[in-house]
């Protein structure tokens, strides 16, 4: 009795870590921690064509910039938003008239209240409902525009193309393509070279994660460049290990509830030092696991 009283109370132990550590990963990733942001310097990263990447702290943002003016993708925390707006100056092409969010994660929909005072923000319906029914949701922070399954502008000589997925990382994800100068944004439904997070309690499916990365990776061509959630620009090959990635962990999670495991025992019998280098900070592989277990046997 004792043993498994002992057991239990270990178990719950460990289940409290790991849902405190969650809780911190989550807070990480949505700026909910404490940050000195007054620290935070923007960068500037050309792209390719019209499209750059900047970055400080939260979510990348990319901006087309040119004779139509400027656009956004994803607007990182509101503290930092003066200091992305001088960055935007810098580029020369006058005024912001586009904002994209990429989903509602406050670590990309943070700057809204300042940028939606200035330009029209443009998101999937479900990432609208979703900041609509935040309490404490100001107007200028809603999208305007809201799509479902696609929209395209014309944009400094290009087709923008927003392309509506749901459920993936949440379930109001916008993937963006910059037709010309062959760049797209995938906000957080791609990290590179690491384990994502998948925000099943604002809608996010595994599942559909490797559904939208496998859509995606039909027509994208080979040579485009890939702006990731967070992190330097990547290569399509590096979207391609990532999106086999977790469909092979996906896999392996699948069967193992199949054959009737719990996530303790999939866990047990995963090739965990295999995906040791795809830890990141708390996210690492067991906890992928879990999550992977969580989303596929979410009611
Ligand atoms: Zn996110």
């Amino acid at each position: 009795m004792n043993t498994v009283f002992r057991t239990l109370h270990l178990a719950s132990r460990l289940l409290t870590s790991a849902f405190l550590l969650a809780a911190f990963s989550v807070a990480a990733q949505q700026g909910g921690g404490r940050r000195d942001y007054s620290q935070v310097e923007i960068t500037n990263t050309p792209v390719a064509g019209n499209i750059y990447l900047l970055e400080g702290s939260g979510g990348n943002i990319g901006v087309s910039a040119g004779p139509d003016g400027l656009l956004i993708v994803d607007t990182q925390f509101l503290p930092l938003a003066e200091k992305i707006d001088a960055a935007l100056a810098k580029l020369g092409s006058g005024e912001l008239r586009y904002v994209v969010n990429t989903h509602v994660h406050g670590d990309h929909t943070g700057g809204n209240p300042y940028f939606g005072k200035k330009a029209k923000i443009i998101a999937h319906s479900n990432l609208q409902k979703r900041l609509t029914a935040k309490t404490n949701a100001v107007p200028a922070e809603l999208p305007v525009i809201t799509y479902e399954q696609g929209l395209t502008l014309k944009f400094n000589g290009e087709d923008v193309r927003l392309i509506g997925f749901t459920p993936g990382h949440t379930d109001g994800d916008t993937a963006v393509y910059f037709t010309k100068a062959n760049v797209i944004q995938l906000g957080d439904q791609f990290v590179n070279g690491r384990f994502p997070y998948v925000d099943v309690v604002n809608g996010g499916d595994v599942k559909g994660l490797v559904k939208n990365l496998d859509s995606v990776l039909t027509w994208l061509p080979a040579d485009a460049k890939v702006i990731p959630g967070h992190g330097k620009v990547s290569t399509t090959a590096e979207l391609k290990l990532f999106r086999d990635t977790i469909a092979e962990t996906v896999a392996f999670v699948e069967k193992g509830i199949a054959e009737g495991k719990t996530a303790e025992q999939i866990k047990t019998a995963a090739p965990l030092e295999k995906y040791r280098s795809w830890s990141a900070g708390a996210q690492n592989a067991p906890r992928w696991f879990d999550a992977v277990y969580n989303s596929l046997t979410k009611k």
